[in-house]
């Protein structure tokens, strides 16, 4: 499947990054350590597509900032970025998507639990639900914090995908999320 919208993340704010800044700043993602390790590993278990993998675009939807599909590789939404650690975020989790979709071979995005699982594992592994994170975007409890954000976050992208309907998504969340939360392949343990 090579939906566009499979594995949209979301962020809040308007961009205020000029295209030609965001191009920079993905490039020097790509010295990012982060993205250097993932970027190693999906050579090592054999995608080399790295060449035509990231593509900056304009993205028509309020808050997407950027996404991944089997066909395109991943987007990143210029005219959404305002900071370098949001181009570095945005390109961690979609590559853990490509990673996904890399070491599964049979991934399906039209199936809402594969998909879910991507999300899981993407959120959390990210880091785009660390502490510091979600101080800037206004949600305050901290017990517990990470994981209830990591939720909010899955759930949103996959009830985003035409395939899952709202109950199916969360139905899909609860099933895998064990499994997907503690899988953190390709990191010892979450970074
Ligand atoms: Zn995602």
């Amino acid at each position: 499947m090579d939906g566009a919208e499979e594995g949209m993340s979301s962020t809040g704010a308007g961009g205020s990054m000029s295209h030609k800044e965001c191009v920079d700043g993905i490039t020097k993602s790509l010295q990012h350590p982060t993205v250097r390790f993932l970027r190693e590993k999906m050579e090592q278990a054999g995608c080399p597509v790295w060449g035509r993998l990231l593509m900056a675009i304009t993205c028509k939807g309020q808050t997407s900032a950027g996404g991944y599909s089997s066909g395109r590789g991943i987007t990143i939404c210029c005219n959404h970025m305002s900071f370098q650690n949001e181009i570095d975020q945005v390109i961690i989790h979609e590559l853990i998507h490509a990673y996904d979709d890399c070491r599964a071979k049979n991934l399906d995005w039209t199936n809402c639990a594969h998909h879910a699982c991507s999300e899981i594992r993407a959120n959390h592994l990210s880091g785009d639900c660390h502490y510091k994170r979600e101080l800037l975007r206004g949600f305050l409890k901290i017990r517990g914090h990470e994981q209830e954000c990591v939720r909010r976050r899955s759930l949103k992208s996959v009830q985003s995908n035409p395939h899952c309907s709202d109950i199916t998504a969360k139905d899909a969340i609860e099933a895998i999320w064990g499994i997907c939360y503690n899988d953190t392949t390709p990191f010892d343990r979450a970074p």
